[in-house]
């Protein structure tokens, strides 16, 4: 089967809520109605709709990665948002993870290294309506400073280390949620907190395994 109905993929979605996303764990009412609204099937190459709700990580173009709806709500929920943020994301991908995002603060900053993805998914979101997600096309191991400092911020690919950049443009009270690991494809994600004072904190959340990321501040190419 390579297509399903509208009707198929609203009781997947259901599906995927109650068994993939609050049956193991995901408790923010905000990420979990974000992850209702956002039609994961309006992300995916054309022909793979039919697999939108499975929990998995699924191949777009230029051999990268949609993550799976499980990690996307994990690590947004990790976030802590209360909506008013200022996010960056690093590592637009699709710009399904930047859609759902958009419904949990209130400014969304998204950097792809990958020009065709970044045009893609810039087109897409816009399509779509999401009008508080801003895409750039360049190194996000540097982050943005243009909208610097961010009250969050999520890396959406593996690094070998925490990028210096991306915690030097993190607000006081800011959360980074990133994956750390000593190999391009296995890692811990880790939460960075600065505190009020400025003092950094660090707590590894769980074990993931993510596509490189790639750049002065990441691996290498
Ligand atoms: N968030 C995406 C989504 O919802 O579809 C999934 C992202 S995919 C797992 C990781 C992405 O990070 C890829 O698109 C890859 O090209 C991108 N990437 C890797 N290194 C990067 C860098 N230095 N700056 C920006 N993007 C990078």
């Amino acid at each position: 089967m390579n297509s399903a109905t509208t009707k198929e993929l609203a009781v997947r979605k259901e599906r995927m809520l109650s068994q993939h996303l609050v049956g193991r764990g995901i408790v923010d009412q905000t990420v979990l109605k974000a992850m209702r609204d956002v039609p994961r099937e309006e992300f995916l190459p054309p022909g793979m709709e039919y697999l939108a709700y499975e929990d998995g990580p699924l191949p777009i173009q230029d051999g990268q990665t949609i993550s799976q709806p499980y990690i996307v709500a994990y690590m947004i929920e990790a976030l802590q948002l209360q909506g008013s943020e200022k996010v960056l994301e690093i590592g637009t991908g699709s710009g399904y993870a930047a859609a759902v995002l958009s419904l949990c603060a209130a400014e969304v900053y998204t950097v792809e290294r990958l020009p065709s993805l970044a045009h893609l998914a810039g087109a897409r979101l816009r399509e779509l309506g999401y009008r508080n997600v801003t895409v750039h096309l360049g190194d996000g191991t540097l982050g943005w400073q243009d909208h610097a400092p961010y009250d969050a911020i999520v890396v959406t690919a593996g690094a070998p280390d925490v990028p210096e950049e991306l915690v030097r443009q993190l607000a006081p009270g800011g959360r980074l949620v990133i994956p750390v690991g000593p190999t391009p494809h296995l890692q811990d994600l880790v939460r960075v907190r600065r505190d009020r004072s400025g003092s950094l904190h660090m707590e590894t959340l769980c074990a993931v395994r993510f596509v490189p990321l790639i750049g002065a501040q990441g691996w290498d190419d």
